[in-house]
């Protein structure tokens, strides 16, 4: 992050703009709507645009050429002279006095920039890119207008004004926020919106009177993120990952993900890599029990599905065993994830009629599948967890009947940028995975639709771009 947004209280306080054209109209408009008085700096006629400003009685004709003294007393600086000798000037001055200066269109002339505004007063979103793209943050704000109603603003104000009586009932702060939560997104919010405030107060004010008070019931959440893309979570994962007070993970879930989870939840890493040993299965599923029944919501973030090699099952027969609620959202398995990314169709009316999901990790090395059923011809077999026992696997399977000349693909972190495919036959592909010097999570797939990868890639990674430069 390379700019600190802050949101300045300029009621009441001086600022100057340097410069008397329609960019310093603009500029002068945005400081007097912000509270500020504009002493506008400038020896001539101030453009017809100032006119046009709503708070004139907060703007303040200097006529006069620039100088460091009409510095004194002022709160922030804009320059917007249009002239290359006067910009540096102000730019100097007034970094000379510490004073935040923004030189109109001059990113090297700035200690601040000026971000595109939403304003729901007195909500306000401020998007910037740091001078890179005006526009691209321009572009955004039209979005975001689309999305959040003109009268948001309206719902802030509501919310403030019952803020202390909310404060006076709830004495646990979590439940405070469910209320919070609650009511901003429900039937009130509505009634604001369509413009009925009155009736949104009264609503507001009944399911108060009506909560009560007591400590929150608890509830797990076993929610799949998908093979690490964020772009492959479900609205459902999004909505409940944004609302969990405690989020529980591991190492498959990607940071992306993790950084969509709401701010202030806390985070609980039982992973492997650190010490390289993960927290035992059931401490995971006690630890879930004891965080709901402190009444948190608690989010269980899997990789891909909880469902498939997830222990999700392990987990949730805990729960029902202790009494706790809970509810599960599927997520994309990394099968079907990783196949579309890497272009291999899982099924194909030409190759193959059905898919095989495996584990490939490997009980004191000694390979318990069923191999017979594994070497059938017209399948695909999806080997999870197969790193490292690929090269016997390989061998099973030709032990076992497949052609050593089977198509067969190893895929690391697909669907990321760092995604790497690796397409060989079952003879060959231990030896290039160790060539490639894969890194885990990787998915083996074996089957004739592997060849169809040539024709069908059409994902390409930050790591295929960096290679092939
Ligand atoms: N529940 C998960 C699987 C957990 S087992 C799911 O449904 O996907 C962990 C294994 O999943 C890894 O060893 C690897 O084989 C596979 N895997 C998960 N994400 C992957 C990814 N992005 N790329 C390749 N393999 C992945």
């Amino acid at each position: 992050m390379n700019f600190l947004p802050i949101f300045l209280d300029l009621r009441g306080k001086s600022c100057l703009v340097v410069g008397g054209g329609e960019t310093a109209a603009r500029k002068s408009a945005m400081l007097a709507n912000a509270g500020a008085t504009v002493h506008v700096a400038h020896e001539g006629e101030l453009a017809s645009a100032f006119a046009d400003i709503k708070e004139q009685d907060r703007i303040v004709h200097k006529r006069a050429a620039f100088g460091a003294a009409l510095l004194d007393g002022m709160e922030l600086v804009i320059g917007a002279a249009e002239d290359d000798v006067i910009d540096q000037q102000v730019f100097e001055a007034a970094r000379a006095r510490q004073l935040p200066v923004n030189v109109v269109d001059k990113p090297a002339l700035c200690s601040f920039v000026l971000p595109a505004i939403l304003d729901r007063s007195p909500m306000i979103v401020a998007i910037g890119t740091g001078g890179a793209s005006p526009v691209l943050a321009r572009l955004l704000r039209a979005r975001l207008e689309t999305l959040i109603p003109a009268s948001y603003g309206r719902l802030a104000y509501l919310a403030e004004s019952f803020r202390e009586q909310v404060k006076a009932k709830f004495s646990h702060g979590p439940m405070r926020r469910i209320f919070w939560e609650k009511v901003l997104q429900g039937p009130v919010a509505e009634l604001v919106f369509s413009g009925k405030e009155d009736d949104a107060a009264k609503l507001l004010q009944r399911t108060l009177d009506t909560e009560k008070d007591e400590a929150p019931q608890g509830e797990v959440y076993l929610v799949g993120a998908g093979p690490g893309n964020p772009d492959l979570l479900t609205f459902r994962a999004l909505r409940l990952m944004q609302q969990a007070d405690v989020v529980v993970h591991d190492n498959l879930v990607s940071d992306p993900i993790l950084e969509m989870c709401r701010r202030d939840a806390e985070r609980i890493y039982v992973g492997k890599k650190r010490a390289n040993h993960a927290v035992p299965q059931e401490d995971i599923n006690m630890m879930l029990v004891r965080l709901a029944k402190e009444g948190k919501r608690v989010l269980r973030l899997k990789g891909g599905d909880p469902f498939i090699f997830g222990r999700g099952g392990e987990e949730i027969e805990t729960l029902v065993d202790h009494g706790v609620a809970f509810q599960v959202v599927p997520g994309i398995t990394a099968a079907a994830g990783v196949a579309s990314y890497a272009g291999i169709p899982l099924t194909h009316r030409d190759y193959a009629q059905s898919v095989t999901f495996v584990t490939g990790h490997l009980k004191d090395d000694t390979p318990n599948l069923d191999w017979d059923a594994m070497a059938k011809p017209n399948q695909t077999i999806v080997i999870y967890m197969g790193l490292q026992g690929l090269p016997v696997l390989s061998q099973e399977l030709v032990r076992h009947g497949l052609s050593p000349q089977t198509p067969a693909a190893i895929v690391q972190q697909g669907t990321t940028p760092h995604q790497r495919v690796v397409i060989g036959t079952l003879g060959t592909l231990p030896e290039l995975a160790t060539e490639a010097q894969l890194k885990p999570p990787t998915l083996i797939i074996v089957g004739k639709v592997v060849s169809l990868h040539h024709k069908l890639k059409w994902f390409v990674s930050e790591d295929d771009r960096l290679a092939q430069s």
